[in-house]
């Protein structure tokens, strides 16, 4: 499943989750809580957050498929000094309220929003499941195997 040569560089997992942003964490802790160990979530990134960790640039990489090139981690469409335009009741996992002494909108700043974040993936025990500055490239189903084949590639 991982580097360019599949059958002689492969891990096997049951589950992939393409991203650690916020829809990402939160399919990783669904999986964790059906009882599903054997997945990662590879993040290009860094880190967990999506477009919360903000990146004022983007860089680029050039990856062998099909010359293709990607943003390793791409500049975010946010803006540093971002407040939220919703309200953190709002904004939470239904079971994971923001801290009380975060302040609600507007004035709810994009950096509480990415600890909050990180608050979510910890207590979960998410990090030991992230693959970050991994660039997924391909996902292709192998008809006769019956499984798919993923091309990573890390930075
Ligand atoms: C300007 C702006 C303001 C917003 N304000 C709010 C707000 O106030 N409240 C609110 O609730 N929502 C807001 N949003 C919506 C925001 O999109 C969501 O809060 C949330 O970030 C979406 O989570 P996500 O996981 O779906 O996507 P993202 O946050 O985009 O995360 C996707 C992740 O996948 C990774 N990734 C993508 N492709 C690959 C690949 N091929 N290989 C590996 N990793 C990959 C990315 O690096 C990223 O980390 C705002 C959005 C914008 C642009």
């Amino acid at each position: 499943m991982k580097g360019p040569d599949a059958d002689h560089d492969a891990e096997v997992w049951d589950v992939l989750v393409i991203g650690a942003g916020p829809a990402g964490i939160a399919t990783a802790r669904a999986l964790r809580e059906a009882g599903i160990t054997s997945f990662i979530v590879a993040e290009r990134r860094h880190d967990v957050g999506g477009l919360w960790n903000y990146r004022s640039t983007a860089g680029e990489i050039h990856v062998p498929v099909d010359g293709v090139t990607f943003e390793n981690c791409g500049a975010s469409p946010m803006y540093k000094d971002l407040t939220t335009n919703l309200t953190k009741e709002l904004m939470a996992y239904h079971d994971f309220p923001f801290p009380d002494e975060v302040p609600d909108f507007p004035k709810l700043p994009r950096t509480a929003v990415l600890q909050y974040y990180h608050s979510f993936a910890e207590a979960h025990g998410l990090q030991a499941h992230m693959e970050f500055e991994t660039i997924v490239v391909e996902v292709k189903k192998d008809v006769l195997e019956d499984v798919w084949r993923v091309a990573t590639c890390s930075q």
